[in-house]
């Protein structure tokens, strides 16, 4: 029985040296160029056909034909937003769907990615949480939803088009935490897509535990999804919160604004009567005096069946006015392709819709 190749987008560049060494004889000395080259290949050129990577030794390229794959997940569905906004439908080797989204601004390019399949932790305003969770993804899956859209955006030049990526796609990343963990050493790889830390954003219900891991072993921007500023309505809305209490999530998110020097992103979906009370606002305050953090203002985006809807402007400008009065930073997001149904916590209707009709 012959043995399925292993993925190349799985190794980081630590492992991918380790292996070549092992498995292909590769004499120690040369192991470092060779390991260099091939990830430049990969990952500064977006080359993924063995035949294009020159000055490689024949056997070499017959060793990794043999034992590594480097092909591509398949694009299923695009959309363009008239924001601009791009979307991806990915099918993944075994069908299952995730979502990838561009999102383009004056002065930089955001791509949005997804660590698992659905979500287990069914926040109440979350079209993703409705949808039954299926599996992790594999460090490669989530690698390659960032090769697709640079190929796709021909954004393999000197210029980076997408600028920043986030981990706030389908999914909960610290669910998936050595994946997510290992895609991130990928992604910072000075020798390849050289991302630095800080454009990078990993975002989190509140995995207390994983949340302490990450400050030393991921060290990107944190963005914790809040939601509420106290206890009782956060688990309402947010069963986890059932799991981990508010001052755990403050207590760990401080200790990972300290070791990594960086404010913390807090994200606060406004829902109209639920969450958006000049109360709430003031709760939120104090919540943000007791650790270096910034808070995102989010419209929500309502989809079909849910119960919640979007605050007024009014109330939004209140909310946001009253949190900007007391000195913290505070940033309104507008949603961005609502069209195509690409915006924040809607990323579920088109793969399920397209799963039924596969
Ligand atoms: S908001 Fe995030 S963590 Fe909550 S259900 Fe949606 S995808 Fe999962």
């Amino acid at each position: 029985m012959s043995i399925a190749p292993s993925n190349f987008y799985d190794f980081n560049y630590d492992s991918l040296n380790q292996y070549i060494l092992d498995r292909f004889s590769i004499d120690q000395k040369k192991g470092g160029m060779r390991t260099n080259q091939l990830w430049k290949f990969v990952y500064k050129k977006g080359l993924h056909n063995i035949a294009q990577f020159s000055n490689l030794p024949s056997d070499l390229k017959t060793n990794l034909e043999n034992n590594l794959s480097f092909k591509r997940v398949e694009i299923s569905e695009k959309k363009i937003s008239s924001d601009g906004t791009i979307k991806w439908l990915i099918k993944l080797a075994d069908n299952n769907l995730v979502e990838t989204v561009f999102i383009p601004s004056d002065n930089r390019g955001t791509l949005c990615i997804s660590s698992q399949v659905g979500c287990t932790l069914n926040c109440k305003f979350c079209h993703t949480g409705t949808q039954m969770m299926v599996r992790n993804l594999s460090t490669s899956e989530i690698i390659n939803q960032i090769l697709i859209a640079k190929d796709e955006l021909k954004d393999w030049g000197s210029q980076k088009k997408i600028t920043n990526i986030v981990y706030m796609g389908m999914g909960e990343p610290f669910y998936n935490y050595d994946n997510v963990k290992q895609s991130v050493a990928i992604l910072r790889n000075n020798h390849g897509l050289d991302y630095s830390a800080k454009k990078i954003t990993v975002s989190t219900a509140g995995v207390v535990p994983e949340i302490m891991n990450a400050a030393k072993e991921i060290q990107t921007y944190l963005a914790l999804s809040l939601h509420a500023p106290n206890d009782e309505l956060r688990e309402r809305i947010m069963p986890i919160n059932k799991k981990y209490k508010i001052k755990d999530l403050i207590e760990s998110c401080a200790y990972y604004a300290k070791v990594n020097k960086e404010k913390i992103f807090l994200e606060y979906v406004l829902l109209k009567n639920i969450n958006d009370s000049l109360d709430c606002a003031k709760q939120l305050i104090k919540l943000m005096s007791k650790f270096p953090c910034k808070l995102n203002l989010i419209e929500f985006n309502a989809w079909p069946g849910v119960s919640y809807e979007p605050s007024s402007p009014d109330v939004i400008k209140q909310f946001y006015q009253a949190i900007k009065k007391s000195g913290h930073i505070v940033t309104l997001r507008k949603s961005r392709g609502e069209d195509i149904l690409g915006a924040c916590g809607q990323l579920k209707t088109e793969s399920e819709k397209k799963r039924k009709s596969l």
